[in-house]
């Protein structure tokens, strides 16, 4: 393709792009309904010979693509978390394509890295997290600490692992890698357990939570364990602590888990997913209260900054332990001077330019605009909240925190919240998932779509009444 051919298609696709924005995704189905191995069935067994027309490639595009998406833009997505886009997001995006630096080194492409640390520093200010997780502090000076993006939390709770690893083992003998120990509560995310499992732990605590104390850790379950792996000869080397677990958005005390950590030299990460950037709302930063024991933070501008995937944001308090750990540059890569080299700082070398498209979001909405979306979502979700509340036969499974609400039926069994979760969704016209929170089956309303407007929320609310109301009359219980 040339670039005149480009520049048309371009255009083209622009208009497919708003066609699929602002009709397809007010009338499919959320979520796709089509079934196992549908697509091989509508395309040829193998790639073409000659190049085909671009209109062809788009026409089928509609044709078999569509059908098998869901669509996580919908304004009645509530499944999961949202993992928002925007239109500023996709043009610094394009342009991340267009540039297609791979920006592992300094000087592999200056501005790739530059602009990451400057993005950073400004998301960093506007979140208001602690100081020493700035590349340049607020006095105009370098300090140890910095941020960084990585693809996503997962990669983000490895990194923070493989630092807080290193950091436990300088000094020590290789056979202490078989004594350390690492802690998260049976409500943390299973990237935790994944790290883990990555990084070759051998003893990871998942430590229980209950009801009582809305899920979150508690501080003395932590203690007790760290006093027994203590008095066994283990080494204790990290905690991840979760501020918005993805069950149900429970926060752990960041105050108490991390003065605890400091007692105990444990690596402090905290995995704020989702809701860490909340925070660019001066009313919603109690979660992060606390957070300057931790070593490092990180939360998915790609769930609910309106920045398309992939884009998770990991800042770190002190960098050395996280180059400790993955800093390996052969001749080819040495470079001259102190640069940031972002390849010391991820499990890969090469990286996108994926700063642009925060740069864009963060510029073009402003910190007001971002603050009013932010607050939009509470909004609806809190109200949505105040509907199943008054409601006889629903009940609310957890404190709803932030845009997402856990309701059931109440005095229901498992099996007929699970029903009506399924008739929901078949509909198509909603999507939400369910997840289990002490045994009992619970759905998740997750609001944070970027279009989703109070009439969607009414809607969906008056289609769960609906089928809840139509499931107890047929005595499905
Ligand atoms: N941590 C939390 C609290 C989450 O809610 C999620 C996903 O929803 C993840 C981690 C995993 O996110 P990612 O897909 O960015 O790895």
């Amino acid at each position: 393709m040339g670039v005149e051919e480009f520049r048309k298609h371009g255009k083209e696709m622009v208009d497919f792009i708003c066609d699929y924005h602002a009709n397809h995704l007010q009338e499919a189905p959320v979520r796709s309904n089509v079934e196992v191995d549908y697509l091989r069935r509508c395309v040829p067994a193998s790639a073409p010979e000659e190049g085909e027309d671009f209109n062809a490639v788009l026409t089928d595009v509609q044709r078999t693509v569509l059908p098998g998406v869901t669509h996580w833009q919908s304004p009645n997505f509530f499944a999961y978390f949202p993992a928002n886009s925007s239109y500023p997001a996709m043009l610094g995006d394009m342009l991340s394509s267009a540039f297609n630096v791979i920006g592992f080194s300094w000087i592999s492409s200056p501005a790739c890295t530059e602009l990451e640390a400057v993005v950073l520093d400004w998301l960093a200010k506007l979140l208001d997290l602690p100081p020493a997780f700035l590349t340049v502090g607020p006095d105009n000076t370098k300090g140890t600490g910095g941020g960084v993006i990585q693809g996503t939390a997962s990669e983000a709770t490895l990194v923070a692992l493989l630092a807080a690893r290193a950091q436990k083992l300088k000094g020590r003998d290789a056979a202490d890698a078989l004594k350390l120990v690492a802690y998260t509560s049976d409500q943390a995310h299973s990237c935790v357990m994944k790290a883990c499992m990555i990084a070759g732990i051998q003893h990871v605590r998942v430590l229980p939570t209950s009801a009582q104390h809305d899920w979150a850790l508690q501080s003395q379950v932590l203690q007790e364990a760290l006093e027994q792996d203590e008095q066994q000869g283990l080494l204790p080397f990290f905690l991840c602590a979760t501020a918005g677990t993805t069950s149900s958005c429970a926060i752990d005390s960041l105050e108490l888990l991390g003065t605890l950590a400091r007692q105990h030299s444990l690596w402090m990460h905290v995995d704020a997913a989702y809701a860490g950037v909340a925070a660019i709302c001066p009313e919603h930063r109690q979660a992060h209260e606390g957070l300057h024991l931790a070593h490092s933070f990180a939360t998915n501008a790609h769930k609910w900054l309106l920045t398309n995937f992939d884009c998770c944001c990991l800042w770190v308090a002190d960098a050395e332990p996280l180059k400790a750990a993955l800093s390996l540059t052969p001749v080819f890569l040495r470079a001259k001077g102190n640069a940031l080299d972002y390849k010391d700082w991820q499990v890969p070398l090469g990286r996108r330019f994926r700063s642009l498209k925060l740069w864009f979001v963060l510029r073009c909405y402003g910190q007001r605009k971002l603050q009013e979306y932010i607050r939009h979502h509470i909004a609806l979700a809190t109200s949505f909240a105040a509907r199943v509340r008054s409601h006889p036969a629903f009940e609310i499974m957890a404190p709803p925190r932030f845009g997402l609400v856990c309701f059931a039926l109440k005095g229901q069994g498992n099996e007929v919240n699970k029903a009506l979760l399924e008739s929901l969704n078949q509909t198509g016209r909603v999507f939400l998932v369910g997840t289990e929170l002490g045994g009992r089956f619970t759905l998740r309303m997750a609001i944070g779509s970027a279009t989703t407007q109070a009439h969607h929320v009414e809607a969906a609310w008056q289609l769960i009444c609906q089928h809840a109301e139509q499931m107890l009359a047929n005595g499905q219980h």
